[in-house]
């Protein structure tokens, strides 16, 4: 398959230089994107190969999820809990845990193919998800990356296990971590927190990480409540009981959040290898603080922990917020959230390629060039200019319609999980 681009306007996400010429997407080759001076004529093309007009269009590489919860996809308008939270733990106790038993195999179907469909449209193609259904875990995986592949979503999954519903679940859940990987699909061992993780749960989880050459995906201390948790049971702090756990040796792992830490956990983290996903807009809605990742080092990627799947989004609420919690400055937010891919291709993960591309119809004011596209990044680029999305080399969303799969099917079996979800709760 080619896909050409007529007229394309270029931007290099590295350098951010800008070029302008046609353009050829292969899916050969691992993904290839050349720069050619003619095109082939209409009447000549393969039944492979199609020209999009992209003039007055800025082309660029995909975005991608460093953190997602595809389990909330139909939380959005759910009926209220018994009683509303006042704290974190409250949170979590009365609606995601509360939501999250109750799924079943549809309703993870339904959430993982609408999470597909909002990615795609907002032009993102990579998602690194954390799936929690405790009652519905084997082939939970499989099943949300069935669903991702049909939309064109490639992927880094895990299942989010932990010891809070006792041993069946988590017995399952390190059957279904390990059942996965062993079919050959790229994933994490996935761990909810170190609150809800006991002893044995984590030295197995670090020995299947080992095992199959990847890393752990856990929130740490989200909330001070891991960190009193810790102290309590442990008598050390979160990371220094993931440290001592072997955690930190592996360098493919993300610890998500990590809020409330002090300066030896931060130093730990900054020596190892790991990555760190920020998700600023769900620790503002969860109330739980916010900090200053700047001495964390390099190695600081962004997620959107379930609230949404759009990344420019995310970006733009680092920024705004970062200003008067850690003084960011335009660049070090664009850096984070193109972390994503170097974290992706340090780790070897397949599905990230320069066969990903968003093709933007920016509608801008003003001019846009090499020396000011961060000011048009921050305050201008938004989803809703996302015309056209390639996922490793395949056309997936045209002319701001998804063409993988109907979009108003997926709406509606969403509508239908949702409800079916909603009336369980009563
Ligand atoms: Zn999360």
């Amino acid at each position: 398959m080619t896909i050409y681009l007529k007229d394309a306007c270029y931007i290099d996400w590295k350098s951010l230089k800008f070029r302008q010429g046609h353009m050829a997407v292969t899916s050969e080759d691992n993904g290839k994107i050349t720069f050619t001076d003619t095109l082939p004529s209409k009447n000549t093309l393969s039944k492979d190969e199609i020209i999009l007009d992209c003039q007055n269009r800025l082309v660029m590489k995909s975005f991608a999820c460093g953190h997602h919860h595809i389990y909330s996809a139909l939380a959005r308008g759910m009926p209220a809990p018994e009683k509303i939270p006042e704290n974190f733990s409250e949170t979590l106790k009365y609606i995601w845990w509360r939501l999250d038993r109750l799924l079943d195999m549809e309703m993870i179907k339904a959430s993982a193919l609408v999470t597909a469909l909002y990615c795609l449209k907002n032009g993102v193609t990579f998602v690194i998800d954390h799936h929690s259904s405790p009652f519905t875990i084997e082939n939970s995986l499989e099943t949300i990356a069935d669903a991702f592949e049909e939309m064109g979503i490639s992927h880094l999954l895990c299942y989010e296990m932990s010891d809070r519903d006792g041993e069946i679940p988590k017995e399952k859940g390190l059957e279904e971590t390990e059942r996965y990987l062993e079919k050959g699909y790229q994933g994490h061992v996935g761990l909810h927190a170190s609150f809800t993780v006991g002893d044995d749960l984590l030295k197995r989880a670090v020995a299947l990480a080992e095992k199959y050459d990847t890393g752990l995906h856990v929130h740490v201390a989200e909330d001070a409540v891991d960190q009193d948790h810790c102290m309590k049971t442990y008598n050390k702090r979160v990371v220094q009981r993931y440290d001592d756990a072997g955690v930190l040796d592996l360098h493919k792992s993300i610890l998500s959040h990590c809020i409330h830490l002090d300066e030896d956990e931060i130093a730990r983290i900054r020596d190892s290898d790991v990555w760190v996903a920020q998700n600023t807009e769900s620790n503002l809605n969860n109330n739980v603080g916010v900090t200053s990742y700047k001495t964390f080092g390099e190695n600081v990627l962004l997620g959107t922990d379930g609230m949404h799947s759009d990344m420019l989004r995310s970006a733009n609420a680092v920024f705004l917020t970062g200003q008067s919690v850690e003084g960011i400055d335009m660049g070090t937010a664009y850096d984070r959230f193109r972390n994503v891919h170097r974290y992706l291709k340090g780790s070897r993960y397949a599905g990230d390629g320069t066969d990903n591309l968003v093709i933007l119809d920016y509608d801008s004011p003003t001019e846009i060039n090499e020396e000011n596209f961060l000011g048009h990044f921050i305050y201008g680029m938004e989803a809703r200019h996302v015309e056209s999305v390639i996922s490793s080399g395949r056309l997936v969303v045209h002319n701001k319609r998804l063409l993988t799969a109907d979009e108003d099917e997926i709406l509606a079996f969403a509508r239908e999980m949702g409800n079916k979800l909603w009336a369980k709760m009563k």
